[in-house]
């Protein structure tokens, strides 16, 4: 009996010596193979930390698309009205938008992610590079204000969700009549909402600015003043957040003469420009012009585009006078355009 148990101690030991060197033999792998990568040359390193191999963009958390609507079918809902509207726009959310938004941001990254060298651009005439370190990502510096000419918001948050090619468009804020605010992309990303337009000299609006669309119809809807509320507390926070100037806050209408008009004549201009975005003019204390007073130089001082002067007039009466298709200036309008350009000085 005794020596049965020896035997069965010893076949033991036996098992846990063989089990540790297999261990240890695993060990002195790891390490042997961790030797090996640092026995590669100094020139080796240096370029794997100047060009590292690519990782794969780590996605945010955000809470998944969880639609508020009732299990229904579309059928079941009448043709263009905001249910109607919701269900298909909650349906791409799901179905393809937030994939495509990231597929978008992929391509950006890997745009941000390049290194100057002389084979992306051909003016560089130097192969070393020196890296500056102090930088950070462009800020707007201006608000675009749009009206939908749609139905009901739930329309814009389908047309914004949906591929249209060769009819693209976007905007970083959408806001409902109700005051509810969408935001549809990050600030820091360049929307496609101001199409072919120009302010002074800027001529790519798009990628200077931050496109807000106000649900409207854009023919004789009044804006509510809960949806005017909800503009200015969300214009509070982007004039605070990117120190974007009283004068930045415009129109489509303004950057796109003969092109655009919205957010159109019945828009609160006067109330925004008390709230502190973009100018109005005191009408009880209007200063008269100069006698060389230049209508189209005060336009151009504004930030239109005066290529063509009566489109530049009827651009900025549609927004300081509230008047449509009119393009001569009285003399009151002379005067309310030099009032405001005294504010641009
Ligand atoms: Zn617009």
């Amino acid at each position: 009996m005794k020596t049965m148990v020896k035997q069965l101690m010893l076949g033991l030991l036996i098992l846990t010596l063989y089990a540790c060197r297999v261990t240890m033999g695993k060990k002195t792998n790891v390490l042997s193979q961790s030797q090996q990568n640092t026995s590669v040359t100094g020139q080796q390193v240096a370029k794997e930390k100047e060009n590292p191999a690519p990782t794969a963009h780590k996605r945010p958390r955000h809470a998944p698309f969880k639609s508020s609507l009732p299990n229904t079918g579309s059928s079941e809902l009448v043709y263009r009205s905001p249910q109607y509207f919701l269900y298909k726009a909650d349906s791409l959310q799901i179905a393809s938008a937030r994939d495509n938004y990231f597929k978008n941001l992929d391509t950006i990254i890997a745009q941000l992610s390049v290194t100057p060298d002389s084979k992306s651009n051909p003016a560089v005439n130097t192969d070393q590079w020196y890296a500056a370190i102090d930088f950070n990502i462009r800020r707007p510096n201006f608000v675009i204000l749009h009206h939908t000419a749609q139905d009901n918001v739930a329309q814009t948050l389908f047309t914004f969700s949906v591929p249209r090619p060769g009819r693209e468009s976007s905007a970083h804020y959408v806001i409902g009549k109700d005051g509810k605010v969408f935001q549809m992309l990050n600030d820091y990303v360049r929307s496609w909402h101001a199409g072919a337009s120009k302010w002074g000299s800027i001529t790519d609006m798009n990628s200077c600015s931050l496109g807000v669309e106000i649900d409207n119809n854009g023919k004789d809807e009044a804006f509510t003043d809960v949806q005017i509320n909800a503009l200015i507390i969300l214009l509070s926070y982007l004039k605070e957040q990117y120190k974007i100037p009283q004068a930045n806050f415009i129109a489509h209408s303004d950057i796109t003469p003969g092109r655009k008009e919205d957010p159109g004549l019945l828009f609160p201009w006067k109330k925004l420009a008390d709230a502190g975005f973009g100018y109005w003019y005191d009408s009880n204390n209007l200063k008269e012009p100069h006698p060389d007073f230049n209508a189209t130089w005060a336009l151009r001082l504004i930030g239109y585009d005066v290529s063509d002067p009566s489109k530049a007039i009827q651009a900025f009466k549609l927004h300081y006078l509230q008047k449509a298709n009119t393009y001569s200036l009285t003399d009151y309008d002379k005067k309310v355009l030099y009032n405001v350009a005294l504010k641009c000085m």
